[in-house]
């Protein structure tokens, strides 16, 4: 199906991809299409190993290969200058292509079977939840989208973190691998992102779901507001609430974000009023889902 030109969802470590062969871009422009994604959205690139890399970037500098033998396979997105093989629709225009090494072996073997660089984006509509399950690609692409590949949960359930490396380090998102252990190896990241590019997973409004959704303590929420409404927090559930989630009873940050997007498809489903999030801790695993909530609620306030 993907060298016809198709699109197939398959699973990653992060999330679940739609994936389309990176170098046709009539499949590219399929992706944009099922996913009602602005094309001034880039597309994150994913390879197999280090031959199909060369044909995406243009040049590997050292500080990318340092991270790269950290991280690849893995979570970790780098964003390098692209080949002249990439077309403008992948990057959004851009000179640079954002790629990375997949470490899930349903994604590894498809790769190595296509022996082709596949983009592939989060497979969900523009700006909703992200699917952790291949049951939420079909429930909100289906029929759209050539073939769904089940590869059960994804591991991690939070995106890949996003690296520029030139002119400086900088950290473009927050994601599965903590910043911390990325800074270990590359040294400070830059945070501010001025002058960078501005794309989607940086955009206020992101990653949301249907309903209403508030950063608040819910230990603060009087009895009368926790009514219809929804809370989620990471080890503790509340009283009052019409349905209460914590993530991880032990407090544990990496299965809080395996079930963070799991968790909001749920809560969204249940025909709640609203959904109070508590606030996360800003590191390690806590800032890219702090940074998911924040997204998720600035698209009603
Ligand atoms: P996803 O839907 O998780 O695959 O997100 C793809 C994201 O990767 C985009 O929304 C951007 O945030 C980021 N990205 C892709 N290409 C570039 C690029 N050339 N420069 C900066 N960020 C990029
Ligand atoms: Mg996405």
């Amino acid at each position: 199906m993907l060298r016809a030109g198709g699109t197939v969802a398959f699973p990653t470590e992060t999330v679940y991809g739609l994936g389309a062969l990176a170098f046709d871009s009539a499949a590219v422009a399929r992706i944009f299409e099922i996913k009602r994604r602005p094309s001034f959205d880039p597309l994150i690139v994913h390879v197999a190993g280090r031959a199909m890399l060369d044909e995406v970037v243009a040049g590997v500098p050292p500080a990318a290969l340092a991270l790269i033998e950290a991280f690849w396979p893995g979570p970790l997105t780098l964003v390098l200058r692209k080949s002249a093989a990439i077309g403008d629709l992948v990057t959004a225009g851009a000179s640079t292509v954002a790629v990375r090494m997949p470490s899930h072996p349903v994604a590894r073997a498809l790769l190595e079977a296509i022996g082709a660089p596949l983009a592939a984006p989060s497979a969900n509509p523009f700006g909703a939840l992200s699917p952790t399950h291949a049951r939420h690609v079909a429930a909100h692409l289906g029929a759209r989208v050539d073939l769904i590949l089940d590869g059960g949960p994804a591991e991690h359930g939070i995106e890949s973190t996003i690296v520029a490396l030139e002119p400086r380090p900088l950290l473009l998102r927050p994601g599965a691998i903590p910043v911390e252990e990325i800074e270990a190896i590359a040294g400070p990241l830059d945070r501010e992102a001025e002058g960078a590019p501005i794309v989607p997973g940086r955009l206020p409004q992101h990653y949301s779901p249907a309903t209403r959704l508030r950063v608040i303590d819910p230990a603060l929420v009087a009895p009368a507001q926790r009514q219809g409404a929804a809370s989620l927090a990471l080890s503790h559930t509340f009283g009052g609430y019409d349905v209460s989630r914590a993530l991880s009873s032990e407090g544990d940050l990496r299965v809080a974000a395996a079930r963070f997007f799991e968790t909001l498809h749920e809560l969204d489903a249940m025909g709640v009023v609203r959904i109070d999030a508590q606030p996360f801790p800003e590191s390690g695993l806590g800032l890219a889902i702090m940074d998911r909530l924040r997204r998720a609620a600035a698209r009603n306030s």
